[in-house]
């Protein structure tokens, strides 16, 4: 990312409530013109916090919010020209959709005639062209979160915030309006930055991903380097990876670890080191030969996949496999590891 690309900054942020516990502990960021970032993490770990520290409604401890390269620190809220969404994103029920989505421009003083080309040219966007005279009590879940990002948008926001915006509706919902929402925020090339705590949801969504731990950004990168090459072993246990186990390097630069020598395809550090492993849930077949023995803890059927349980040296490791053949519980396996499926820290 170039400098002159670079729409928002965020400087060494922190935030604490009390004295012993920061929400959010130095964050540093920044975010180009027209991406989308997700900071995804946790409940607590000081997503809503940061975000409400670029918006201003939250006032740090310490750093320093640049946009555009002015320092905007000190600069209150609704001077920044930044919009926002909310999970709750208290629609005005007593309004209709299209006074809903009209809200921002005539708080601004846009004329009429701007007002109905915008708050049209809104709801084209959002799919909602003939719903402007609706009550918002006769609209579904999914409706009414498109009519409050046609609100958040009609002011053509510098800088989108969204805050769990997908948070209040169920499953099946979510993962059809969070590929619409994308979708949306590209056509329209809004920046926008989106919290939560759903990795489903960031990646979708997201150009780049923050997944932040503890009040602190572990790692920040697209999605697909993310899952490929997590960058802390929190991140990789977040992203829902189970094989996690401590090792040393040896002598002879591999990885003991209680099952037995692992090889990864990475450099390692000095021998005697002590260090983290991940074993892919893919990296796994077994055979008469094998790094190590185990015994088939549990097999599970999961539609397109396996998942074997093993158990080794009292460790449970868990495989995804195609097909489990005629594997069966109680069976003892050698496991062979391909380096590629190994990951240390
Ligand atoms: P969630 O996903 O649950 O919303 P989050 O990652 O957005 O979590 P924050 O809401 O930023 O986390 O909270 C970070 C920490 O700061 C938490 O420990 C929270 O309890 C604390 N905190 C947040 N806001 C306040 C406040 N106004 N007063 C006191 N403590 C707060």
């Amino acid at each position: 990312m170039t400098q002159n690309q670079v729409l928002l900054l965020v400087d060494s942020l922190k935030k604490s409530f009390s004295p012993d516990h920061a929400a959010v502990n130095g964050v540093s960021l920044s975010v180009a013109a027209g991406e989308i970032v997700c900071l995804l993490g946790p409940s607590g770990c000081g997503k809503t916090t940061l975000l409400r520290m670029i918006a201003g409604l939250e006032t740090p401890d310490a750093g320093r919010v640049f946009f555009r390269g002015d320092d905007v620190t000190a600069v209150p809220p609704h001077r920044r020209g930044f919009g926002m969404m909310f999970q709750d994103f208290a629609l005005f029920p007593h309004k209709n959709v299209f006074q809903n989505v009209a809200f921002g421009l005539e708080m601004r003083g846009d004329s009429p005639a701007e007002i109905q080309s915008r708050v049209a040219d809104m709801l084209a966007l959002v799919d909602l062209t003939d719903f402007g005279d609706r009550d918002i009590s006769q609209l579904s879940g999914g409706e009414q979160q498109r009519v409050a990002l046609a609100r958040a948008l009609a002011p053509n926001p510098k800088l989108l915030m969204l805050d769990e915006p997908l948070g209040a509706l169920d499953r099946a919902l979510r993962e059809r309006l969070m590929l619409e929402l994308r979708d949306i925020l590209k056509r329209v090339g809004v920046t926008a930055i989106y919290v939560t705590h759903d990795q489903t949801e960031a990646f979708a969504i997201a150009d780049r991903v923050a997944v932040m731990n503890a009040g602190q950004v572990e790692q920040i990168a697209a999605p697909q380097e993310i899952f490929s090459r997590p960058a802390t072993p929190f991140v990789a246990k977040f992203l829902g990876f189970q094989n996690l186990l401590e090792g040393m390097v040896s002598a002879s630069g591999k990885v003991e670890t209680a099952i037995g020598t692992l090889k990864p395809d990475s450099p390692l550090p000095s021998p005697g080191t002590r260090i983290t492993v991940l074993i892919r849930p893919d990296a796994a077949t077994f055979g008469a030969d094998g790094d190590f023995s185990a015994r088939v803890a549990a097999i599970s059927f999961r539609g397109k996949f396996y998942q074997v349980w093993i158990e080794s040296a009292g460790i449970r490791l868990m495989f995804e496999m195609p097909d489990a053949g005629s594997l069966r519980v109680g069976d003892a396996v050698r496991v062979s590891v391909a380096e590629s499926g190994v990951s240390v820290w």
